[in-house]
């Protein structure tokens, strides 16, 4: 007997696909389409301010209703489940209890600045140069390392049983596929992994030297595994069925997968409330001398990958803005409409650097500005600037990586929330002077993660079958002029200056 039935669509690819703000399950069939998706929100804590923490429990639970939900809805049982693919809100840290399972502390969430104090001395430290160099990273609270030592430091004994070996680290990633496989599994991959501050970029394997710097033990530590591989199976009890659990990637490595970039230069740029882009480098690892950050990309097999990547901390968060704190817009999508109703902004720039901003500036203290104010300046004007600073922000970051390659990029796949706003899309490919590319299926991470597991159970034969798969919905060609190009991008420039 066949392990699948060959008449109909089986076998499916499950994604489960943990942000942020909810859990979601995606199903594919064998042409790697998506026949459902069901998502489950959870609670985010802000206990002090700068603090964001969640309840491992609660996301294990969301996720686990999610995937129940979406094999109901598509009336597919888990027998007929080939491979699941996980990918997941990255840096999240939880500690839990080997024996009975239960977290120690709350997850501390990508987003806590809790251990931002202790970060700034770590990179004003002689050890500054050394975590930098192993791990491709900027020194921040951002990253695993100093929120799993908060949580250590912070709950009695921790540390003692952290030694031992009774309590385990995890993102995630490792945490869910812990539970689903009933303890059996305490792994990670090295796009997770590389997000701790405690992995060697190169060499792919914990280091000591780090570990030491962040007082973090070894036996706490999951194992680093590829990116697609069989890590183990989802237990019988969960879904109905065993299922290969075969693909794990961080949410951003997913989407650059999703976005079926396997290949050195290309790129996928996410507008959500900030801006992700990343462009793979292939097997050379990156050294960014424009203060991007150098990370590993999802890997086939054994062969360390790697991807250079930069963010944008106000990106989607501008329009929002407008519509919650200025009361301008009443929609997001609202936005699109009335800045093709003008022809320019008539020189008004908007720098949204509410939180500072990030690469290749990496100024924490930069503020936002509004400038070249006219008495003609109206509504249309500010919301058109507004999103014209999501653009141009991307923009810079596309530069650094150009810098940093010394390859040009030649055009930029686009997803997120925002990537639906043509307007944006146009003004992006014309301050780029790329095209810029939005895929039929902009769920791009969900479908990076089923990839991931599919490939691994062969499903899918490899990269070049699954680059088949993707459709473009829209592709947006460069119009503006090289001398204008230049001008817009001299005008913005001296508006960032201003914001330092
Ligand atoms: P995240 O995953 O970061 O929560 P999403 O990918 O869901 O974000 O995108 C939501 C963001 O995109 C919001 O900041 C919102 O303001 C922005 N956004 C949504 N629709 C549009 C639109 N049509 N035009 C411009 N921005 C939009």
């Amino acid at each position: 007997m066949p392990p699948f039935n060959i008449i109909t669509e089986m076998p499916y690819v499950l994604s489960l696909d943990e942000g942020t703000t909810s859990a979601r399950a995606a199903l594919y069939n064998q042409r790697g389409e998506r026949i459902g998706m069901h998502s489950v929100p959870f609670e985010c804590l802000y206990p002090h301010p700068g603090w964001v923490e969640q309840d491992a429990t609660a996301i294990w639970r969301a996720q686990m209703d999610a995937a129940s939900a979406v094999l109901l809805q598509a009336k597919i049982g888990a027998a007929d489940i080939a491979a699941c693919g996980i990918t997941n809100q990255r840096e999240t840290t939880v500690v839990w209890d080997r024996r009975t399972g239960q977290p120690i502390a709350p997850a501390i969430v990508w987003q806590c600045r809790r251990t931002a104090d202790f970060c700034a001395e770590l990179a004003r430290s002689a050890n500054s140069e050394l975590i930098q160099n192993k791990t491709g990273l900027v020194i921040d609270a951002y990253f695993s390392g100093s929120k799993i030592r908060w949580i250590l430091q912070n709950v009695p004994d921790a540390c003692a049983k952290a030694r031992d070996g009774e309590i385990l680290f995890g993102n995630i990633d490792t945490w869910l596929i812990w539970k689903l496989t009933n303890g059996a599994a305490h792994v990670t991959d090295y796009t997770n992994a590389s997000r701790t501050m405690l992995m060697d970029l190169a060499t792919g394997e914990w280091d000591g030297d780090l570990l030491n710097v962040l007082d973090v033990p070894r036996a706490m530590l999951p194992e680093i595994r590829p990116s697609s591989g069989r890590v183990g199976m989802i237990h019988a009890d969960l879904l109905g069925a065993e299922i290969p659990l075969s693909g794990i990637a961080g949410d951003q490595q997913a989407a650059l997968a999703g976005q079926a970039c396997f290949r050195p230069g290309l790129s996928k740029n996410t507008y959500g409330t900030g801006c992700f882009a990343l462009t793979h480098a292939g097997s050379r690892q990156p050294r960014s001398v424009n203060r991007l950050l150098g990370t590993r990309a999802a890997s086939l097999d054994a062969t360390p990958q790697f991807a250079v990547e930069g963010s944008v901390f106000i990106a989607g968060a501008v329009i929002q803005w407008l519509r919650d704190s200025l009361g301008l817009i009443s929609t997001a999508a609202e936005s699109e409409a009335i800045a093709a109703a003008i022809p320019d902004t008539g020189g008004v720039h908007i720098v949204p650097a509410f939180v500072g901003l990030g690469a290749p500036h990496w100024d924490s203290s930069a503020r936002g500005l509004i400038c070249g104010l006219t008495r003609s300046s109206g509504k249309a004007e500010i919301v058109r600037a507004a999103l014209e600073s999501i653009a141009f922000q991307s923009r810079e970051l596309i530069d650094a990586m150009e810098a940093d390659s010394g390859e040009t990029i030649r055009e930029l796949r686009v997803d997120g929330g925002a990537a639906v706003n043509n307007f944006l899309m146009q003004f992006q490919a014309d301050i780029l002077g790329k095209p810029v590319v939005r895929p039929a299926d902009v769920e791009t991470t969900a479908l990076g993660a089923a990839y991931l597991a599919g490939i691994a159970e062969k499903i899918w034969s490899g990269a070049e079958e699954v680059e088949s798969f993707w459709r473009v919905e829209r592709r947006f060609e460069p119009q503006m002029s090289e001398t204008e190009r230049a001008s817009r991008m001299d005008a913005w420039n001296t508006a960032v200056r201003r914001t330092k």
